[in-house]
């Protein structure tokens, strides 16, 4: 059975479903393919879970305050299979909200695998579907390195299947998940120790935020060894044990978890027979419309390699509906100016330029603005955390181009912030903002 659309859609994810909706609100008449749940990535194995994991990891620390404010509280344990059964249920919820979704703009579903066939045809578990344009939004997944018994190992996808609390937790990685899940395991009761490759985390990042962050882990008791090469894995009796390429060897653990980045899921979606170019890495190169080297095939999202963060996909996906089908000539996404959380603890919000960027571009004229202190919070107990935030301006008018921010409410002060910096702040218009007090954020616009 043959099937004829003007879109095709492979991958119900953040980017996918943004893009096929937006179409379908233009009249076009679009199909999404998805082999798996629906929401892809964010919903079942990724920003969804993780910051239900990262409430409950708030809790915890919360906590440990409470008695500063007057609770007598004794926390008795914590039902890690409980939160899980929850959790996993609120995400059902969202499969079928996002299915109603479809169907309300009467976006077909086509539940399975696809592989092009031609540019214009898709092979669906046996069943081809035609279609004038399509659109390669099928995200990635976790990378595990290339070591003997790295399969020891999990991935972030199998964190969220874990039925209870590891004991000891031994994290590889140095991005984003590696602190955040380190974080969660930390705060819920796990021994752990993050073993990174380099001398930081986050290097991605200003180095300000991989430092602070560093040592906010170090108060909090995670164990981070740095210059960890992963060699090989070995499971016995007690447990499993990374050895390390210098000879050190970490463990034995109950759960080791690989954080060392994603790969695009391209392998199996045949895409040469569509005549689309992947890089070495298997992702797909894409211009700033979206186009890949095929006239008709589109990609966004993750397996685009730029990027890889939900707003971005779905930013990405909206506008691209925008510009073939609501007549938005030359609409598309800037990649520059993306802000940004890391759900660590504490949380970590930055958008624009690194110092070193900063001053890569614009040479001797960029100042720097620094404020460290301890919040409010955590003004009546021992166990303090420092916030620290840093601006960076350049040019003679001092134009906003960097703000990082890490301590508590840098994940919900940054939206606004990075308004404000798209739309080309300089220093004095922060500073003529009446602060709000008493907040963190009100750092940011009394800096000196
Ligand atoms: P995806 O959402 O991955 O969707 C791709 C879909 O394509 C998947 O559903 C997949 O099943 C499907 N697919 C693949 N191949 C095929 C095929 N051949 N046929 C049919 N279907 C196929 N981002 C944030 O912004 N904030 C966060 O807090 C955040 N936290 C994260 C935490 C974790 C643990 C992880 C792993 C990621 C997190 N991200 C976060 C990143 C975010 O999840 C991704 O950037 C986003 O999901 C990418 O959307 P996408 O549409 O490109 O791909
Ligand atoms: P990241 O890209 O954030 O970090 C992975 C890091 O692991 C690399 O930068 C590298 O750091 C290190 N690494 C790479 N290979 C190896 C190796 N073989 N052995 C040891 N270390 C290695 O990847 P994540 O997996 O953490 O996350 C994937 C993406 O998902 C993120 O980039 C982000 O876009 C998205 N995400 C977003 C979140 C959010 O918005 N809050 C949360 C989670 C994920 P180094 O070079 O320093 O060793």
């Amino acid at each position: 059975m043959t099937n004829s659309y003007e879109l095709l859609v492979i991958g119900g994810g953040s980017g996918g479903l943004a893009h096929a909706q937006r179409a379908a609100e233009y009249g076009v008449k679009a199909a999404v393919v998805e082999h798996g749940p629906l929401g892809g990535t964010c919903v079942n194995a990724g920003c969804v879970p993780k910051k239900l994991m990262w409430y409950a990891a708030q809790h915890a620390h919360g906590f440990e305050h409470a008695a500063d404010y007057g609770f007598d509280v004794e926390v008795k344990g914590h039902d890690w299979a409980g939160l899980k059964a929850r959790r996993n249920a609120y995400i059902e919820r969202l499969n079928g909200i996002y299915e109603n979704n479809l169907d309300k703009r009467s976006v077909t579903y086509v539940k399975g695998h696809a592989r092009f066939v031609d540019a214009n045809t898709v092979d669906v578990d046996g069943r081809r579907i035609e279609a004038d344009r399509i659109l390669i939004a099928t995200g990635g997944r976790p990378s595990v390195p290339d070591v003997p018994g790295a399969g020891f190992g999990i991935t972030s996808d199998d964190f969220f299947e874990l039925e209870d609390r590891p004991r000891r937790v031994l994290i590889a990685g140095s991005g984003y998940i590696a602190v955040e899940l380190a974080g969660v395991f930390n705060a819920l009761g796990s021994d752990v120790r993050l073993v990174v490759r380099r001398d930081s985390v986050l290097r991605d990042f200003d180095p300000m935020l991989g430092r602070e962050l560093m040592d906010a882990m170090d108060r909090d008791g995670i164990d981070l060894v740095t210059r960890v090469v992963p060699e090989s894995v070995l499971r016995t009796g007690d447990g499993i044990t990374l050895y390390a390429e210098d000879g050190r060897k970490f463990g034995p653990v109950d759960c080791l978890l690989w954080a060392i980045g994603r790969s695009p899921n391209t392998g199996s979606l045949d895409v040469d027979k569509a005549g689309v170019e992947v890089d070495s890495f298997g992702f797909v190169p894409t211009d700033r419309l979206q186009r890949t080297n095929v006239e008709n095939v589109f990609a966004l999202g993750d397996v685009t390699g730029r990027a890889a963060l939900t707003p971005v996909a779905i930013a990405a996906g909206r506008r691209l509906a925008d510009r073939l089908y609501g007549g938005m000539e030359g609409r598309h996404l800037e990649y520059e100016i993306i802000p940004t959380v890391i759900f660590s603890h504490p949380t970590i919000g930055t958008v624009g330029l690194t110092e070193s960027e900063a001053r890569a571009t614009y040479g001797d004229d960029v100042r720097v603005y620094k404020s460290g202190f301890t919040g409010m919070y955590y003004a009546l107990g021992a166990n303090k955390r420092r916030s620290v935030m840093k601006l960076i301006t350049a040019g003679a008018d001092e134009r906003v181009v960097g703000c990082h921010v890490i301590g508590e409410g840098a994940d919900e002060m940054m939206q606004g912030f990075a308004v404000a910096i798209r739309m080309g702040a300089t220093k004095k218009d922060f500073d003529d903002t009446v602060a709000i007090h008493p907040t963190s954020a009100e750092e940011l616009v009394t800096m000196r």
